[in-house]
Formats: C-alpha cells, structure tokens, sequence
C-alpha cells in the first residue's frame, strides 16, 4: 500500500478518518437527541428470592430515527468525552423522577425501588446533589424509593468530596449502590465509610457461576463483604438458574439479569407487574 508521510498506510488513515467523523456526527445528533426526546428509559426488573419484582434499574436508550435503537454502550462513552453526559445525566434523573412520582399512586408499583446510573463526571458537579434534590421536589418523589449507582471511580480524584455529597442525599432519603463491583478500583477503606446501601456484583463475576464449579471464590468474596458491612448486594446479569442457585446459596438474594427479565419499557414493566397481582 501507498504510504503517507506520517508512514501510515493509506487505507489505514481513511479508516481513522471515517471513525472521527462518525464520531463527529454522532455527537452532532445526541445532541439534538437529548433536547427532542430521541431518549428512552428501559427499565430492568430487580427481583428477590421468591422471583418478586422489588426494583428496577434504569438503562437509557436512544431511539435513533434512521439508526434505530443504539445502546448506551455506544453513545455514554462518546456523551462522557464531550460533556453531554451533564445533560443527558439531567434527562435520567428528571425521567426516572418522574415514574417514581407516578408509581407513588399506583398500589402495587409504589413500592418499588428505582435505580438511575450516575456518571462520575456528572456526580462531580459541585450542585450535583441540589439538582437531585430539586428534581425530587418537583416530581413530588418519595426519596426512599431513589437508588443512584456510582463507580468505584469516584473515589480516584475527590473521596472526601464525594462521602459529602452522598451524605447530604441520604439524610434526604436517598440510596446508594457501588456498580459494577470489583471492575475497577477498590479501597476497602473507603467501603467502610461510604453511605452505601448495596453493593453490585459486576457480570463478569457472575457468568462464570455453575453449579460444581470452583470458579467462584470472587463472587463469594464480595458477598460475604457486603454481609460483613451490613450492606445489600445484588447480582447483575444472571441469566441461568444455576447461577441463581449458587448465588443463593453463597448469600446473596437480588438478582437482576435476562433469567429474569430483559430491560423493557416502564408500560411493559408496569403491566407484567400489575398483572402478576400482589404479592
Ligand atoms: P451497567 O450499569 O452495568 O448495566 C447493566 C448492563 O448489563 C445493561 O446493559 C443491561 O442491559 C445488561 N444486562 C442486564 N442483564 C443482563 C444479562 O443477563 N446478560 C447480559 N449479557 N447483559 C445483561 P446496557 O443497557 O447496554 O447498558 C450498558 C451500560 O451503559 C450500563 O452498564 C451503564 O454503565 C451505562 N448506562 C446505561 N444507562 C445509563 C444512564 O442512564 N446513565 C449513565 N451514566 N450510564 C448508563
Ligand atoms: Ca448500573
Ligand atoms: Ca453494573
Ligand atoms: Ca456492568
């Protein structure tokens, strides 16, 4: 192949140009899609040991008018880099907020936990926390029924910072969850003096689970952690019912994955619920 100066091959730089500018684009229409309603709440259902539906996560998508549904593992990354994760994080809470203050007059939906992704970079607005408190406020919430799940990444630039903030929204009611548990960076430090609720228990330390098998000694790790500190724990992903009966039988009882119900939206999840009649 032809080379440029820079020593690249030819076809190689078109294909790096090709990928900036889809990237370019793709930036160009979040942005549009965030202020038209491009975006779209999926909720995953929660569920305990007796398969009840206690919860649900929040998973945005974004319902592309040419491309289709593009899943957030698409566009997050691309919104965190040029700071649209600041308004779409707002959109997440303001929607999620919003069915919290419908569910609250619904029997049979009102006790249900809702839980929103917060990005770092969007949990490190210095109002972060007066933002959430307002859209609580707006929506008539009742702030018991509010999870937000934050990484282990938090904790690299400001923990001190971030233990305030998280302490001010659970004097106010809310909770919170550590996600993806064990992917990233973990001080056992700072677990100990995070007001945290729930720990979970990332994919990756699930889809190895099987009944018999001795791959399991992190995802017992974790949960006997979590038991030690007094804190929930939920596993994601599980899609077999031999994962569920391991992890039961290593202590934990929430689980959230396809075994149990893919991510839909909150109708369908409302009506699955509602028609199954109360618990
Ligand atoms: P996450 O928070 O770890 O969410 C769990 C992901 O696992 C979701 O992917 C969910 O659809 C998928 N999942 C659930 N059960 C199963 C299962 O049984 N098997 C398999 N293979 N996958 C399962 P999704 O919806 O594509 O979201 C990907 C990531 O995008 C999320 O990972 C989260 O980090 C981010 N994300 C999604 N929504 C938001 C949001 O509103 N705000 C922010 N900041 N991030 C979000
Ligand atoms: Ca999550
Ligand atoms: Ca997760
Ligand atoms: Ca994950």
């Amino acid at each position: 192949a032809k080379r440029q100066r820079d020593g690249k091959p030819r076809l190689f730089q078109q294909a790096q140009e090709d990928e900036l500018e889809e990237r370019l684009s793709l930036e160009r229409e979040l942005r549009h899609a965030i202020d038209h309603n491009e975006l779209c709440l999926y909720l995953q259902p929660q569920v305990d040991a007796d398969r009840q539906v206690i919860g649900a996560e929040a998973l945005v998508r974004w319902q592309h008018p040419e491309r289709g549904m593009i899943s957030p593992g698409h566009f997050i990354p691309i919104a965190e880099e040029t700071g649209l994760i600041l308004p779409l994080g707002h959109w997440v809470l303001q929607e999620g907020c919003r069915l919290l203050g419908e569910w609250r007059h619904v029997p049979g939906l009102q006790g249900l936990q809702l839980s929103l992704n917060v990005s770092v970079r969007q949990f490190q607005q210095p109002d972060f926390a007066d933002q959430v408190l307002s859209v609580i406020q707006q929506h008539d919430v009742p702030s018991e029924r509010l999870t937000l799940e934050l990484t282990e990444s938090l904790l690299l630039s400001d923990p001190e910072g971030t233990i305030k903030k998280m302490q001010q929204l659970q004097h106010e009611g809310v909770s919170f969850a550590l996600d993806d548990f064990g992917t990233g960076y973990s001080s056992l430090a700072y677990l100990k003096v995070l007001p945290l609720d729930t720990l979970k228990i990332d994919i990756a330390f699930v889809r190895d689970l099987a009944l018999g098998m001795q791959a399991t000694p992190i995802a017992a790790t974790i949960i006997a952690l979590a038991q030690s500190l007094g804190l929930r724990v939920v596993a994601e992903g599980v899609e077999t019912d031999d994962q569920r009966l391991v992890l039961a039988q290593l202590g934990c009882h929430i689980y959230q994955g396809f075994l149990f119900g893919r991510p839909c939206t909150a109708a369908a999840l409302s009506s699955a619920i509602l028609e199954d009649g109360p618990a």
